[in-house]
């Protein structure tokens, strides 16, 4: 495998070209237009810059990945590729029109592959040209830190699509996870229970916000804890992973917890709107109850 096309220049798309081009592979990378394109690859510069300044690679490495990656107008380019992963923005009529456009460039061998954190693949593959070679690669947040890769596979998703993901997965030196395609895959799955009961813990007068962090973070030897970890996710986005989980398992044990629905009814969404379990307004973060 040489060329790897990237759809969707945000974070997750933008890491995952980094840590490509950084691996000797040549990216083709596309958003909705080619400025969005070419913003994403700024962004990458100034994560390989970082990385320069902190002797973590060399000037010759940042340049060698950078000219690995090309931003490019729209996917009508991404006929080279053997693998394109799509780090889209995490709605499933987005995913779909994608995958039916792409799908009509793309080679006969080449494979297809979702970063999605939550849509159940065995649906998404159906909107692809050939559900055998289909399946998720779910990368984590920050890319170029996080050391996992979760790979999904469909109903149809053949052994020679996964083998092929894999090698890639391992090129990039992560370590790689299978799960079958369930509601979260394994991390969700196991993580926003944890989240979840922490926000019961909560509403319930059980302990406070600081407490519960603590609690956890030394307790069980995590390196945060888990109201500053939903914090840092997103209260929407933990709130939207933990629908999915008990609507698609229609297990009572997944229901989200109440002050988490009204923290994002509130639009307290945690880091990125200033405000969630605690105010980030200030040089230290407050616990806002
Ligand atoms: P983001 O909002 O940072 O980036 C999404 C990008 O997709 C944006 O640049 C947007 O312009 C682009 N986009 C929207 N419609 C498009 C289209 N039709 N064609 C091409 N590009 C389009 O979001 P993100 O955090 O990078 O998430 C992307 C995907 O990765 C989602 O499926 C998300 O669930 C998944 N994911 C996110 C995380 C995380 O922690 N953020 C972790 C794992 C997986």
């Amino acid at each position: 495998m040489k060329t790897v096309g990237v759809i969707g220049a945000g974070q997750m798309g933008a890491g995952i070209a980094q840590v490509s081009a950084q691996a000797g592979y040549r990216v083709l990378l596309s958003d909705v237009d080619l400025a969005r394109a070419e913003a994403g690859k700024a962004g990458i510069a100034k994560q390989l810059n970082r990385a320069v300044e902190k002797e973590k690679i060399s000037a010759a490495d940042r340049d060698a990945a950078l000219a690995n990656i090309e931003p490019v107008n729209d996917v009508s380019a991404f006929a080279p590729c053997e693998l394109v992963i799509e780090a889209a923005t995490e709605r499933e009529a987005i995913k779909r029109t994608i995958f039916e456009t792409v799908g009509k460039v793309l080679s006969s061998t080449a494979i297809l592959a979702s970063n999605t954190s939550s849509i159940p693949i065995t649906r998404l593959a159906q909107a692809s040209p050939d559900p055998a070679r289909f399946m998720g690669v779910h990368f984590f947040n920050p890319v170029p830190v996080m050391g996992l890769i979760e790979l999904i596979r469909g109903l149809a998703t053949s052994d020679a699509t996964v083998k092929a993901v894999e090698a890639y997965g391992q090129s990039l030196g992560k370590r790689i996870v299978h799960a079958n395609d369930a509601p979260g895959f394994i991390v969700n799955r196991v993580l926003l229970p944890m989240l979840n009961e922490a926000c019961f813990a909560l509403g319930e007068g059980v302990a406070t916000i600081p407490d519960i962090d603590a609690a956890v973070q030394l307790g069980l030897n995590h390196p945060m804890g888990p109201l500053t970890l939903a914090d840092f996710i997103g209260l929407d986005t933990c709130l939207e992973i933990c629908r999915v989980l008990f609507e698609g398992t229609g297990d009572p044990k997944f229901r989200p917890a109440p002050l988490l629905i009204k923290y994002v009814e509130a639009g307290w969404y945690g880091r990125k709107t200033g405000r969630g379990f605690y105010d980030y307004s200030g040089a230290e973060p407050v616990p806002t109850r």
